[in-house]
């Protein structure tokens, strides 16, 4: 055979025969590299230490120390999983599986029931029975023909392995299970210790919604019990900030894909924290100087030809209605071209700029599947939207006031964990955009400009632009550590050319206006889903579905007092139950709690006597004694004032 060259990490070179693995380029190193390794790289990809090298290449010997061998450990969990899978049910096909920074995905197929979150503890006590037995992994390369011939049961892996530009695929083998791909495995599977089976969910096929559902079983592994550790706290932290958690424990809302993916019902108390929310922002953008609409979510498609989004967005819009003769029906990715028929229907004159149209629009996105959240990322959504129509010389002042309207609405909500994001146009990459060139300049200095003027911070990213125009976005981040876009100022010079708009200026001529989009608290859903992980369930007073739950201390005693104090509290417009369940007190009282209630309040004897209430707030172990009109006036003033308890 002939030679090749390794160069290792310290740019040392040595001529080798073709075909030696990277366990014998450990050893001919040293004994205690040779017992330490795990893996190699070659060429800066992970492979096993049994994998022959054939061509010139850079290699690096992985020992259990380095950061890169938890990869290893995470393939080997895989591997394990896979095989105990394959003991329990012989039937079982795999799709893809994955290794990254969050831990490692399995995807499975079962014929009859898929496999359940239940059964992970039993999986986990094969695969350490497995581990216990020490097997040995068997490892070779193998023909791409022959591999086909033996995974030809799995259709899945049949697919996988024709997509193998190679002749020669790595093979691992533990009995009669078999695996591929250029992955490394523990040498020494006894070694693969701090790892957990975590959960189950849906995920398609090669993750297109068109293709069989199969079941991912997610997993993580570490290098040591000290980071396994540390890892599954966080998770756990996580979960219980996860909107999706909280909205099933507090039953606020749910998605479920069997009635739509991606379409949210809101709970009677989910959409009470929605019309809340409704009904500030309207009456802060009237205050502002909005005029609130309300227009179709159904559109003749040409009104999205002529806005482009036929042309650029079409990927993200659910396809038109072919309604006979002709007339093609479109539900709205935006609101824009409604806002716009809004503006048309009348002649403006220069004397009514800024124009200011808002909405709580409904629209609807085709969002890929596997992007859905809860209720963060849907396809059918209602955004606070708004379009100001403004001349020229208005662009800035009107820029500034949406952002002092968007700094004004955060105060309220207590958010201040943000920051802003410039958004342009890609310049590798114009086509996706209007064209011209000088429009895109100009205006993304405009932009640029402002904010400095107003001196707050940002930064800048190109290609998050709308394919009309610069943006800003404020950037919010999800319990889960994504980044979303809470709220968002569009400049638009395209859409009123578009559409032929036009006022009159003050020499009697037509004009063109220029067109701001902007949504300050950004669609109801992803709104609420933000301040769900915020206050991790604990809304404010103002925001809370439930502000008070009365508990009389016995129904034939108290129950009268009750309900009249509800009365009391309703009639000003406060949101109070009594919960009057044949339950032990300190159960009903626990129970408020869990379910985050402001104000718990508790009637008994004394209390009917005396005209007070006793009191529990929120996250306080004590109760206090009130005067029933002063605490009623201090919970109507928390309300009024937007108060952040
Ligand atoms: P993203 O980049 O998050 O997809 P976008 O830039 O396409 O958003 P816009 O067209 O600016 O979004 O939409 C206005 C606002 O609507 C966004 O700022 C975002 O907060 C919200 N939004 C967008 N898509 C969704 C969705 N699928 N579900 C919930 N809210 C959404
Ligand atoms: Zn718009």
């Amino acid at each position: 055979m002939s030679n090749i060259s390794l160069e290792f990490p310290d740019g040392s070179k040595q001529e080798v025969a073709a075909g030696i693995k990277p366990a014998e380029v450990a050893a001919s190193i040293g004994n205690s590299l040779k017992k330490s390794a795990v893996a190699a790289k070659i060429n800066g990809f992970l492979v096993d230490l049994q994998r022959p090298i054939f061509q010139d290449a850079k290699i690096e010997i992985i020992t259990s120390k380095d950061a890169a061998a938890v990869e290893v450990m995470r393939e080997t969990a895989i591997f394990l999983l896979s095989a105990v899978l394959k003991q329990k049910y012989p039937e079982i096909n795999f799709g893809e599986h994955q290794v990254n920074d969050e831990g490692f995905y399995l995807d499975t197929d079962k014929a009859d029931a898929q496999v359940s979150v239940d059964e992970l503890e039993d999986l986990k006590d094969r695969m350490q029975k497995l581990i216990a037995e020490k097997p040995e992994i068997e490892r070779q390369m193998m023909d791409k023909k022959e591999l086909a011939e033996k995974v030809q049961a799995d259709p899945y892996k049949s697919a996988l392995v024709a997509a193998y530009d190679n002749v020669q695929i790595p093979v691992f083998k533990l009995g009669d299970f078999i695996d591929f791909g250029e992955k490394a495995l523990l040498p020494e599977i006894k070694n693969l210790k701090y790892y957990q089976l975590l959960s189950v969910a849906g995920a398609y096929w090669q993750g297109k919604s068109s293709n069989p559902m199969l079941q991912r079983i997610y997993g993580t592994a570490f290098l040591s019990d000290e980071d396994l550790q540390a890892d599954l706290k966080r998770r756990a932290e996580i979960k219980e900030r996860d909107h999706r958690t909280i909205g099933r424990e507090l039953d606020l809302f749910f998605v479920d894909p069997k009635v739509g993916a991606g379409l949210a019902y809101w709970m009677p108390k989910g959409a009470t924290i929605r019309r809340v929310v409704e009904r500030y922002i309207i009456d802060k953008e009237v205050a502002a100087g909005y005029q609130h609409v309300y227009t179709p979510v159904l559109m003749n498609l040409d009104a999205y030809k002529t806005s482009g989004h036929w042309d650029h967005y079409r990927e993200d819009m659910f396809p038109p209605m072919d309604m006979g003769e002709g007339e093609m029906l479109e539900l709205r990715p935006m609101n824009c071209p409604s806002h716009i028929e809004i503006y048309k229907h009348h002649i403006h004159s220069y004397r009514e700029l800024p124009i200011r149209i808002a909405e709580l629009g409904m629209m609807h996105r085709y969002e890929k599947s596997g992007a859905l959240s809860g209720l963060q990322r849907v396809r059918e959504m209602t955004l606070n939207d708004g379009h100001t129509f403004v001349a020229l010389d208005q662009i800035e002042d009107e820029f500034k006031k949406v952002l002092q309207l968007m700094l004004d609405v955060y105060h309220d909500f207590a958010i201040d964990n943000y920051s802003f994001r410039l958004s342009y146009r890609d310049p590798a990459n114009t086509e996706k955009y209007f064209d011209d060139d000088e429009m895109w300049n100009r205006s993304q200095g405009m932009l640029k400009a402002a904010m400095d003027d107003m001196g707050l911070d940002y930064y800048e990213a190109e290609g998050e632009a709308a394919f009309y125009g610069p943006k800003l976005d404020v950037q919010t981040q999800t319990a889960l550590g994504n980044e979303e876009t809470l709220s968002t100022i569009q400049l638009d010079f395209m859409q009123p050319e578009r559409f032929k708009l036009t006022y009159v200026g003050e020499d009697g001529q037509e004009h063109r206006p220029v067109m701001i989009h902007r949504g300050v608290i950004s669609t109801m859903e992803r709104f609420i889903a933000y301040l769900m992980e915020m206050y991790k369930g604990a809304f404010p007073t103002w925001l809370a579905p439930i502000q008070a739950m009365i508990i009389p201390v016995r129904n034939d005693l108290h129950l009268d007092y009750a309900q009249k104090l509800q009365d009391d509290m309703r009639k000003l417009g406060l949101r109070v139950e009594i919960d009057s369940r044949n339950e032990k007190m300190n159960y009903k009282i626990r129970e408020a709690q869990t379910q985050k209630i402001p104000y718990t309040i508790v009637i008994g004897d004394r209390e009917v006597s005396d005209a007070k209430v006793s009191v529990r707030k929120y996250g306080e172990q004590n109760s206090a004694e009130e005067d029933i009109s002063m605490f009623i006036d201090s919970v109507v003033a928390d309300v009024k004032n937007y108060s952040r308890t």
